[in-house]
Order: C-alpha cells, then structure tokens, then sequence
C-alpha cells in the first residue's frame, strides 16, 4: 500500500474565534523558515520508519500554510523525494489556502512544484459573518482567490449555522458559491460548546437540519454529489487523501501536533502523534531513530485496543455514502467479532438509522442527520468484548482488549 502524508503548518493571519487546532498567529511564534527546516529535519530523521516507499497523497494543512513563502511548501515536498520517496504519478498534493494570501506568483511556484489540488478555507461570503468569525478576509479576497483558481482542482470550505445566520443568508452563499462551480466543496456546521460566546444566537436544530437539506439538494443541481457526511463533488474530484482516513489507511503527519496511523502496526493497528509544543516538537524532531516506541514518550502513541479499533473503524468507513463494507470488517477481525458488530448493525437498519445492500451498511436518510447517534451506539467498551473469544484480531484471536 502506498503512504499518504500529513504536513501541518501551524501559521494563521489570525486566530479564528471557533478554532481549537494548533496554530498561532504567525508573528507570534519562530520565522517560518525555521519552524520548515525542523520539518525538513523530521522528514529525514524519521522517513525509514515507513516501509512504504511510495506517496499516494501529499496535504498540506494547518493552519494557513498559504501563509508561508511558496518555496517552502514546495522544499519540503521535494525533501520527502529526496530521502527515497516515490510520488505516484497521479498523486494529489493538496495545500490548504486562505482568501487574501494567494497571489499569481504564489500559484505559479505551486503549480511548478506539483501541487495540483487546492483548499480554500472561505467559510460565507457575508462580510459581517466572517469578522464575526475572526476572519482577517473578506468576501472580495474570497472571489479574487476563486477566480485565480477557476480551471485548477479545488475544494471550498463553506461554515453554516453561524450565529444570527438565516435560511435565506446561507442560499445567497450557496448560490454565489454556484457561480464559481467549484469541483469540490466541504460544508462544516459550526460546532462550539456550550457557554463558548459563539454558542448563542444560533438557528435552532430543525432549522440547522433544513440547512444542511439545503446545502445538499443546492449542490447536487450543480453537479456535486455528496460522498461523506460533510464533502460534495464532481464526479471524480473527491478527495483523495481524506479517503485514507476513512478507509483505514497509513498516514504519516509530520510537523507540530500531527497524529500519524499504521493498521499494520500492533494487533488492530498504532497511533502515535507530535507534541503541541513547539519547544518539545523542536526537540523532538534531533531524535533518528529505527522505531517510533523509542523516539516518542509514553502518552504519543497508542496501540489500539479491539473495542477501539472496532468504534473508530465503524465510525471512518461510515461517513462515506459507500458506508462499512462486511468484506472490509473480515480482513481486519476475527469472525466472532464481525459477528458481534452485524447484529449492532442489524439493529441499526431495524430502527432506520442504517442501510444494507450489497455486502455494506450505509447510514440512511435519517442516520445522516443523526449521526452522532449511530456513531454512539457503535462505540465499543472494553465490556462489549469481554468474552476472551471477541478480543482478537484476525491475526491474533486472543489479543487483550
Ligand atoms: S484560519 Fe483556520 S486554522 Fe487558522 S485559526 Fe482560523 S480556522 Fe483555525
């Protein structure tokens, strides 16, 4: 299998009033010329760590890494070739952009480097919506930044159910949006706890779920199909790299915070991820070594147990409108196992929060909008597999939990 590749790049013009990533506004933190040559050294450090020596998706996120001087982007792609990785000639090598930090020439170096997939962190186009946000752009950078990319494989992000927002406002989004017929795009309800100052002042649920119905029946008369939960795109445009999440692949994600997966690794597969200081992360990454147990800490990697490998496995591949293939399942667990799940999910397509056709479970119309609640009733505990005989993996039947 080849390998996808994270790379966060932690700069902000601002820090967004919702966001809870790791990222700081860019004046605040090391010149990003040092913070990507600690990315270039863990590239090297760590590279022989993977036995996959082929790159299928390459995302650059954060963050704003649009922030940064293009040669940056374009010197760390070039470093994971150079330490023996191969590109596949199809790869999709994404960069995470913000409205008012593309220019021509920006595009021009991104373009020669090999980056071919673009995602624009918009949100509205309602002016005072975004400065509610704490955005530093506004909607005319947003058009601007659309028409240098109109042509160019690009993804919008598009932010609902904001505070004081209304039916009506969303439409005028959506259909301005429409005019840039974009190949992709990722529509995101707002999501803040409660008490946050953002949490007041929002449309209430039913209208959030007529939002939601909106987005999709909008996207879909202009030829956007919707694939997962939150993404919608032409045919053949979805996106590539966040298929691997859902779909229980290797990632390495390198820089500041950055979580990387192997299902090889272990009985049910190994998480393991980067510090959130930057200190430590710079410390961090002077350490070469032949296993990620002997450079990491205890508590920056975890060897999943069976219940969580079942709940996040579960929870991936049901996002997807594909859904949870049954042959998919067999390869991972134990037969008693998969037992155990079909009849949780059996239960599921009873109550109508599920379907089942051809060898898959899909969540139906009303599992879409109750998502969290599907997810919960297949979140497994330690006591689900309390039977010895439920523990293992395929390989292993008689792992612990
Ligand atoms: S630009 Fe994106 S990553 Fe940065 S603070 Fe705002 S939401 Fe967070």
């Amino acid at each position: 299998m080849p390998l996808s590749v994270y790379v966060h790049i932690p700069y902000c013009l601002q820090r967004c009033r919702y966001c809870d990533f790791t990222t700081f506004e860019w004046t605040e933190i090391l010149p990003p010329e040092r913070y990507a040559s600690q990315v270039l050294q863990e590239i090297r450090n760590r590279h022989r760590l993977w036995p996959e020596r082929e790159i299928a998706t390459l995302y650059f996120g954060g963050g704003t890494p649009s922030l940064l001087a293009p040669e940056l982007i374009v010197a760390i792609k070039s470093e994971l070739a150079n330490v023996g990785f191969r590109f596949q000639p199809d790869a999709e090598i994404t960069i995470e952009i913000n409205p008012a930090t593309l220019t021509p020439e920006k595009l021009d170096v991104y373009l020669a480097g090999g980056i071919n997939r673009f995602s624009v962190g918009a949100q509205t186009f309602d002016d005072a919506l975004l400065s509610l946000c704490g955005r530093k752009h506004s909607a005319r950078d947003t058009r601007a930044t659309l028409e240098l990319l109109r042509g160019y494989n690009y993804s919008f992000d598009l932010l609902f159910a904001l505070p004081g927002q209304t039916s009506e406002g969303l439409q005028r989004d959506l259909e301005e949006v429409s005019a840039f017929a974009p190949p992709h795009l990722s529509a995101y309800c707002l999501t803040v706890p409660e008490g946050h100052p953002m949490a007041s002042g929002r449309p209430p649920e039913n209208e959030q779920v007529e939002m939601f119905d909106r987005i999709e029946s909008h996207l879909r008369t202009i030829g956007l199909h919707k694939y997962e939960i939150s993404n919608f795109a032409q045919v053949g445009m979805e996106s590539r790299h966040n298929g691997v999440y859902w779909r229980d692949e290797s990632y390495w994600g390198i820089g500041l915070s950055s979580h990387s997966y192997s299902p090889s690794l272990g009985t049910h597969g190994m998480r393991f991820w980067n510090p959130k200081s930057l200190k430590e992360y710079a410390l961090q990454v002077e350490r070469c070594a032949e296993d990620f147990t002997a450079i990491l800490p205890d508590g920056q990697y975890e060897r999943l147990k069976t219940h969580e490998a079942l709940t996040d496995f579960s929870h991936m591949f049901l996002r997807t409108m594909r859904g949870l293939p049954e042959d998919a399942l067999h390869n991972k667990f134990a037969p008693l196992i998969v037992e155990q799940v079909k009849s949780r999910l059996q239960r599921l397509v009873e109550r109508g929060w599920l379907e089942s056709s051809a060898g898959h479970w899909q969540l139906s119309r009303e599992g879409q909008l109750l998502s969290n609640k599907v997810f919960e009733e297949l979140t497994f505990l330690p006591a689900d597999l309390a039977d010895r005989r439920l523990t293992g993996s395929k390989a292993d039947p008689y792992c612990s939990v």
